[in-house]
């Protein structure tokens, strides 16, 4: 099982590209035990799709 550094990582990676599948499997294990990380997570989504937004307002 991972721990919460390794899942912040590969959280933020995977705002950059693709997870191996195994990366994703053993991260939505975590996030399924750790409302830590499902928050960050949820912070990540929300700036991700923040910073995305103006480019659909052109
Ligand atoms: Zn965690």
């Amino acid at each position: 099982m991972m721990n919460c550094r390794q899942a912040s990582i590969l959280l933020s990676a995977q705002q950059d590209g693709p997870l191996t599948l195994s990366q994703r499997s053993r991260l939505r294990l975590h996030l399924l035990l750790c409302n830590k990380c499902r928050n960050f997570n949820r912070q990540l989504q929300f700036m991700r799709d923040a910073a995305r937004a103006p480019a659909h307002w052109e």
